[in-house]
């Protein structure tokens, strides 16, 4: 799960990091009267988005009056924002941060994530934080030092300071800096995060250590500890469709192609959109039904499927392992008679109870296409996709 900016800065307060005071807006009006409230001459609106460079797509903006910050919300809101993280088509904001300037001396970098290679979450921190620090990761790796993070001890003092006198923060800020750290690896490993970052962490004019921006992403399978943190999911940054999937327990992820997948199990599935893309094909999605779908899932999955428009042609493949390949069978029956399956419909089955599943498709009277292997499999839908006819 991703949470915006400001939600992530409202975790960082209650750990005692530093932030600039700030109010949560959703008009231009109020995004003046959110001006007029700070105080501060210097403002910036912020365009509260799950995606990261939004300085860069014009959707941070530096304000001096209450006027310059109704124009500035005006301006952010009425368009979606395009950042190398959106995609071409952007993501529409909702929400913006106005926020009280700081007086940025430097700007620095400090996140963790879980390191797969040590197998434990990994500190990472640069002199060169801001908006580059992806370009600094790329062409200077060592410019970004790291401490791997005991998640019992949490960070050490001496590897705080190690770090922090890495990236050059000042002796008389080393303990600010060496507390922020530690907190964030703190909060890290409390909150069961995938992510947690702050760039830029801020050195001011005079010698304060702040957080300006805020990232974090959780672990989806640990949010059943979070309670608290459910409140923070905006399901409108969402892709719908994931959403929906995700009520059936299903694992569904919308990509660009025109062949729906059906798959069960994640390795399967990601195999079935490589032999499909080496056969000349393009997936519309990636979908995991999951090791013991059943039948109403199955249903679920094709109205998901079905609801791309962009989908010409469905690859069904389904080793029964866990799941039986009769139930796979009486979901694809099921689903032909409740939706209108119009697009082709190319079936791999194989495992449990296959002669059952096999005898079940071959007798609906529906018309699927038997596939035997993979590749075959593949050729068949990808044939399939090329020679239908675009849907209404
Ligand atoms: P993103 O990482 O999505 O581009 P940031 O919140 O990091 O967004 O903002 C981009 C840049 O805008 C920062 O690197 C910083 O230079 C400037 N900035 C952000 N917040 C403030 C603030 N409160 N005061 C002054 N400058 C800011
Ligand atoms: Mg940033």
């Amino acid at each position: 799960m991703k949470i915006h900016e400001y939600q992530a800065k409202e975790l960082l307060r209650a750990y005692d990091v530093p932030v600039p005071r700030g109010q949560v807006a959703y008009t231009p009006e109020e995004a003046k009267s959110a001006y007029e409230q700070l105080g501060s001459a210097l403002a910036v609106v912020k365009a509260q988005i799950h995606a990261g460079g939004r300085g860069k797509g014009g959707g941070v903006k530096l304000v001096r009056s209450g006027e310059e910050a109704h124009d500035a919300a005006k301006a952010i809101l009425s368009k979606p924002l395009i950042t190398h993280q959106t995609g071409p088509q952007g993501q529409p904001v909702r929400v913006l941060l106005i926020e009280e300037g700081s007086a940025i001396a430097k700007e620095l970098y400090v996140g963790l994530a879980v390191d797969r290679a040590l197998g434990c979450p990994v500190m990472m921190a640069s002199s060169e934080g801001g908006m580059d620090v992806e370009e600094v990761a790329a062409t200077h790796p060592e410019k970004i030092l790291k401490e791997p993070v005991d998640p019992s001890l949490g960070l050490s003092a001496y590897q705080a300071r190690r770090l922090a006198f890495g990236i050059g923060v000042p002796a008389a800020s080393l303990g600010q800096a060496v507390k922020i750290m530690q907190a964030l690896a703190r909060l890290f490993i409390d909150k069961d995060c995938s992510i947690a970052e702050i760039n830029p962490l801020i050195l001011t004019k005079d010698g304060k250590v702040m957080a300006l921006d805020a990232k974090m992403n959780f672990d989806d399978n640990a949010l059943y500890r979070h309670p608290h943190l459910a409140g923070y999911r905006d399901l409108g940054e969402e892709d719908p469709r994931e959403v929906e999937a995700s009520k059936f327990g299903l694992n569904y992820i919308a990509l660009e192609g025109n062949i729906g997948c059906m798959v069960n199990g994640a390795g399967l599935a990601m195999g079935t959109m490589d032999i499909v893309q080496l056969h000349g094909g393009s997936p519309a999605n990636f979908l995991d039904v999951g090791g013991g779908a059943r039948a109403d899932q199955v249903r679920e999955a094709f109205r998901i499927i079905l609801q791309d428009k962009n989908v010409q042609a469905i690859l069904v493949n389904i080793f029964g392992g866990i799941m039986k390949c009769d139930v796979i069978a009486a979901g694809i029956i099921e689903a032909a008679k409740s939706t209108k399956l119009d697009v082709p419909v190319v079936v791999r089955l194989e495992g449990t109870n296959v002669k059952l599943g096999r005898e079940m498709l071959a007798q609906s009277g529906l018309a699927l296409i038997p596939a035997d292997g993979l590749e075959d499999a593949a050729k068949k839908v990808v044939a399939a996709a090329k020679s239908a006819k675009p849907r209404a």
